[in-house]
């Protein structure tokens, strides 16, 4: 097949992807860029679930998660969703095909430390359960990542998946995480100017850990930084990628993109071949 890029983190239905023409929009430009599939993320259920799984029913290859992101963990209608409600959610829909974003920020701290945690242990039993890949939001809280995963299994229980979304953290949070069968997704971060210790962390991750993503709306790649950010820009970090690892863009298209359908397995029971559409 072709080679082509899968964006495996954006939030398609932010309010600030309506300036640039909404979801909708935001998918097919991505797709004239041959970024043939979308992940987008879910931050609140009880908001989100709806919007998310509607986005991902009506667009071919963008597909969605469930799941409570750390800054609202504390909020009550998150906390409300039991373990099994997750599970029940996620096997609900065929294009829900991972659990998050869950995790740990003590940057901002907009939830508690012991709400987050509570919320994160929550998300990672539901992958057990329903064997769904956890997409993991890390920000200042590396150790306490770290401990909780291993204490859940990550790396001696199979049915137990991840990755490190967006990742900026130091090269020894990459080292464990990877020693313990963890994906890492690098965003347009990668690209910045002064990024060379995230581009060094980048060339030590194996290659058959390595996705990309967007985050978009956040946090747009060179050439792009400071605009708004869409799931097209995605070519920009994997190109930077490529050349960290020493390969042509097509090689890391094809690497990245693998490496999704092995981490969202899901995702390959609904996936049609852009390739080989009727004429
Ligand atoms: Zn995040
Ligand atoms: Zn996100």
């Amino acid at each position: 097949m072709k080679p082509f890029l899968i964006d495996s983190h954006c939030h398609l239905n932010h309010d600030r992807l309506r300036e640039t023409g909404g979801a909708d929009a935001m998918v097919a430009s991505a797709k004239s860029m041959n970024v043939q599939g979308l992940l987008t993320i879910s931050c609140r259920i009880a908001q989100e679930y709806d919007t998310l799984t509607a986005i991902a029913a009506r667009h071919d290859n963008v597909w969605c998660t469930v799941g409570t992101h750390p800054h609202d963990a504390d909020e009550p209608a998150e906390v409300a969703y039991s373990v099994d409600d997750i599970v029940r959610l996620a096997r609900a829909h065929p294009k829900i095909v991972g659990i998050g974003e869950s995790g740990l920020d003590y940057f901002y701290k907009h939830s508690s430390e012991d709400g987050q945690k509570a919320s994160f242990r929550k998300h990672i039993h539901a992958c057990i359960e329903t064997g769904l890949p956890l997409v993991i939001h890390a920000r200042d809280a590396d150790d306490d990542i770290i401990q909780i995963l291993k204490e859940e299994g990550m790396g001696t229980n199979p049915s137990l998946k991840a990755v490190f979304h967006c990742f900026s953290s130091g090269a020894e949070m990459a080292r464990k995480g990877v020693d313990m069968g963890v994906y890492v997704s690098f965003s347009g971060m990668l690209t910045f100017k002064k990024a060379d210790e995230l581009r060094d962390i980048a060339r030590h991750v194996p290659l058959d850990r390595l996705l990309v993503e967007t985050d978009s709306p956040y946090l747009a790649p060179e050439p792009h930084r400071g605009a708004m950010n869409q799931p097209a820009y995605v070519t920009h970090t994997a190109t930077c990628l490529a050349k960290v690892h020493n390969l042509t863009s097509e090689e890391m298209a094809t690497i990245t993109s693998r490496n999704f359908f092995n981490l969202f397995d899901k995702a390959k029971d609904t996936w049609v071949d852009p390739f080989h559409q009727a004429a």
